[in-house]
């Protein structure tokens, strides 16, 4: 309804604008060279209107024509953009399949429609490192370090290279550019306590492992490796106070106690120590200044006072004991070990050498040593530094085990040997 009415109105409008239009009087005369027109004014002003919207219509036809060859390379980049990210999606597709081949090829097909861009140098390195083609990758991996706002990806693609390639100079010389790239980022933090390690490097790794449970390992290690005594007793200091009964770090701090002259203080931290977990490293360290026999007994008694049931405490008693010609006390020691369950290699050894010395070369003390070394031979096995992780045995402690590269894994066995100890990854 309202339409038919507009209808009308603008009819009406039209009619009228003719009617006045032909009740305009009057005529327009226009000369050109020899040719004159003549005619009545409403019709010179239709010719005038006819001509203007022909002009019109022309401008559009020629701006038209002017942009056909535009329009033509919007069109090709439009092409190419779209046939670009197909091959994008086909490379995550290939490279989600594990389909090595085909990522590559559409790898270098996006990379060739839609240019260096940080996605695409970014497929063209995974589908190369798919491949195993790590020349390809590397050369990606460079050209995205160019890149101004994915420099990062590219230095952690070629931090990674390096690492796999156990290249630690270079992988180090990269960590640092990625470091300052982009400061702070955990995951650069982890790779690079990772490389301090690698280049055993405890002090660095030590700043940069952040709270860990093999804190104590590296400042052992970072002491042992610190030339500077000052800097090692401070090293070793922290590793004391990360766990006061592991022995090696009770031992790295008493150690440096004594050479800088605190003998006194480091004995406290030995007995300290021993109260808590007996390890005869500890009984070693304690003795070492001691050169009599009998006063070694007495040592051994001081250090034993406030954990003398222990067994390693009876074992370190009846040692000293049977060293110093004590043979009765020797002997009985080694016979409340005995008593109390200890079943170990050593006991048993030990109890052939007090027999081998009480009752020297006659018969029934031949006889009892015999015995003694016959049951050592189906004892159980003696405590013993081993690697958690890959079950190597070590004659002393430390901090990476060489058999398999794994840091604070080394602990001390007390038990029998077993094979299915918890794993400890290194
Ligand atoms: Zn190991």
């Amino acid at each position: 309804m309202r339409r038919v009415l507009l209808f009308l109105l603008a009819s009406a409008v039209i009619v009228a604008a003719a009617w006045l239009l032909a009740r305009i009087p009057g005529h327009v005369v226009a000369s050109l060279g020899a040719f004159t027109i003549e005619t009545s004014t409403p019709v010179a002003i239709l010719l005038l209107v006819v001509l203007l919207a022909a002009a019109l219509l022309l401008l559009g036809i020629i701006r038209g024509v002017l942009a056909i060859p535009r329009a033509g390379a919007g069109w090709r980049r439009r092409h190419r953009l779209a046939l670009g990210q197909r091959a994008v999606t086909r490379v995550l597709v290939a490279l989600a399949a594990g389909e090595q081949g085909a990522a590559r090829k559409e790898a270098r097909r996006a990379r060739h429609l839609l240019g260096d861009s940080p996605q695409t140098l970014l497929l063209v390195a995974e589908a190369g490192r798919l491949s195993g083609r790590e020349d390809e990758a590397e050369e990606a991996f460079r050209a995205l370090t160019k890149q101004e706002d994915a420099g990062f990806l590219g230095l952690r693609g070629l931090l990674r290279q390096a690492i796999d390639r156990r290249d630690w100079p270079e992988a180090q010389a990269i960590a640092k550019q990625a470091e300052a790239a982009h400061p702070g980022t955990i995951w650069l933090r982890q790779q690079r306590a990772e490389l301090a390690l690698q280049t055993e490097n405890w002090a660095e790794a030590l700043e940069l492992i952040g709270p860990d449970a093999r804190r104590v390992t590296y400042c052992i290690a970072a002491a042992d490796a610190e030339p500077d005594s000052a800097r090692a007793l401070s090293f070793a200091k922290q590793a004391w106070k990360q766990d006061p009964a592991f022995p090696p770090a009770v031992l790295a701090y008493a150690s440096r106690l004594r050479a800088a002259g605190y003998e006194k203080r480091a004995q406290s931290c030995i007995a300290e120590a021993w109260k808590r977990a007996p390890h005869p490293d500890l009984a070693a360290f304690a003795l070492a200044q001691e050169p009599d026999k009998l006063a070694r007994v007495q040592a051994a008694k001081r250090l034993i006072a406030n954990n003398p049931a222990h067994p390693e405490s009876r074992l370190l008693l009846a040692q000293v004991a049977l060293d110093a010609g004590l043979t009765g006390e020797a002997r009985h020691q080694a016979e409340i070990a005995t008593a109390e369950g200890v079943k170990q290699r050593r006991l048993c050894l030990l109890i052939a050498e007090i027999e081998e010395q009480e009752r020297g070369d006659t018969e029934a003390g031949r006889l009892a040593q015999r015995d003694a070394l016959r049951r050592a031979a189906t004892a159980e096995p003696d405590p013993h530094w081993q690697c958690t992780n890959c079950h190597a045995d070590h004659a002393a402690w430390q901090p990476k085990c060489d058999a398999c590269g794994g840091v604070g894994t080394v602990q001390w066995l007390s038990g029998v040997r077993t094979s299915g100890l918890p794993v400890i990854a290194g």
